[in-house]
């Protein structure tokens, strides 16, 4: 695989939300455009966009083959794209330095160094596996994003879900968007090699404005569920810690090993088959045989997937207010018992409480990244100068606060 500048690894994409302001992905799209022309010495064919995804609950609980209730928000990759005749993939971002990556689609293969463009390069790798033979033709890719990257809020899921939106739509494809989730996952986990479940590429593909989406992991069923904080007199805030505590991999192969031990010994495939009204039993059984951390994972995913259908029944019934304590108690169980958290969205969780938020827990795969809190809009104020305050008090650098509006999936701007 070759480069025609080199691919940059390193280089953390700038993002640039005025403080406070919401992203608007319809008004990116010209500028997006403009620049493609300007790049490529023509217009583009069409203009997507794809967004990036908060969980509202559900947390460690996909690879058990469980519940998740993700959100999409209003922060998206934005992406101009043209076909190609000659086989050459380009691609550009307007938020890292390093000009275009070039490379023909025929010679892509996994796992090669090409940094942030092994993202949009391995959705067209997947769909060239999946004998999709169109992409072969290659593309030219200008793209630009609002979701801030590596705030577990999923910026790699948007530049896989456009890309292959956009090429799905050019080459008359005729995927749906859970193919379209499969394919960016593809690239994700066999391309780039970030071992991850399909919920981030799921909400930014499939996720409806006002909504959040019960999804089931084992059979990837969905439900879309109404979720309309504003309708209610509150607001979803994401507090995006800006902190990343190496983590990671092994943690999260720790906790994986852990669950797979616990369904294991409990004689199922998969946590998910371990009703909620049997943990109790369970919990008895493990701690007979199990070591300590097992029975703790245990708790929290058979317990977390139950506050995933809690949440989607009182959602269903309209009352948000009522998940602000499940949302607490599924802190205190990625806390406790996955352990997880960090210290930093520990804080934010007990400061905003303290402050009257109607609930709080941290939101992905933690140690560090953000968390969401669910607030009375008249005490959004309050609760994040609370937040600020306790953070500048324990010597934390300022967090990022910005309101999780749930927002419309994965479409065409142009
Ligand atoms: P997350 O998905 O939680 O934001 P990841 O580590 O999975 O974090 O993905 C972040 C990576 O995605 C970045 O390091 C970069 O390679 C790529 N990326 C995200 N947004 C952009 C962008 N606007 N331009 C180029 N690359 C991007
Ligand atoms: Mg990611």
């Amino acid at each position: 695989m070759s480069t025609d500048t080199a691919a940059t690894d390193a280089t953390e994409p700038a993002v640039d939300v005025p403080e406070g302001e919401t992203p608007d992905p319809a008004a990116a799209a010209t500028r997006v455009a403009a620049d493609f022309t300007r790049l490529y010495g023509r217009a583009p064919e069409g203009v997507w966009a794809a967004p990036g995804r908060v969980n509202l609950i559900g947390e460690y609980t996909d690879f058990n083959e469980g519940f998740v209730m993700p959100l999409a928000l209003p922060h998206a990759a934005v992406a101009a794209v043209s076909r190609r005749t000659d086989g050459v993939l380009r691609l550009h971002s307007a938020d890292v330095d390093g000009g275009v990556v070039q490379l023909r689609v025929d010679e892509l293969s996994p796992l090669g160094d090409v940094g942030w463009a092994g993202y949009p390069a391995g959705v067209v790798w997947a769909l060239r596996e999946a004998g999709h033979e169109a992409v072969r033709l290659g593309a030219d890719v200008h793209l630009s994003s609002t979701v801030p990257t590596g705030a577990g809020l999923s910026s790699s899921a948007a530049l896989e879900v456009v890309t292959a939106l956009a090429l799905n739509d050019l080459h008359a494809l005729g995927l749906t968007r859970p193919e379209i989730a499969r394919i960016g996952q593809r690239a994700e986990n066999d391309f780039v090699g970030v071992p991850s479940g399909i919920m981030d590429q799921t909400a930014s593909a499939c996720a409806v404005e006002g909504h959040a989406i019960h999804l089931d992991c084992r059979d990837l069923s969905l439900v879309q569920v109404p979720f309309d904080p504003a309708a209610e007199g509150l607001r979803l805030l994401v507090v995006d810690t800006q902190v990343k505590h190496a983590l990671g991999d092994g943690a999260y192969a720790e906790r994986r090993a852990g669950c797979e031990e616990g369904a294991r010994r409990l004689g199922v495939t998969h946590l998910r088959d371990v009703p909620f009204d049997g943990l109790a039993d369970a919990l008895d059984r493990l701690s007979a045989e199990a070591e300590e951390h097992v029975v703790r994972y245990v708790r929290h995913i058979v317990s977390d997937d139950h506050r995933v259908v809690r949440i989607a029944e009182l959602l269903g019934a309209g009352d948000i207010r009522s998940i602000g304590p499940v949302l607490i108690e599924g802190h205190h169980s990625l806390r406790d018992d996955l352990r997880v958290s960090s210290p930093e969205l520990d804080l934010v969780v007990s400061a905003s409480v303290a402050a009257g938020a109607v609930g709080a827990r941290m939101t992905g795969g933690g140690f560090g990244g953000s968390a969401i809190v669910l607030v009375d809009a008249d005490a959004e104020d309050a609760v994040t100068k609370a937040v600020a305050e306790a953070f500048a008090e324990a010597g934390y650098g300022a967090p990022r606060v910005f309101p999780a509006l749930p927002s419309a999936g994965a479409r065409r701007l142009g």
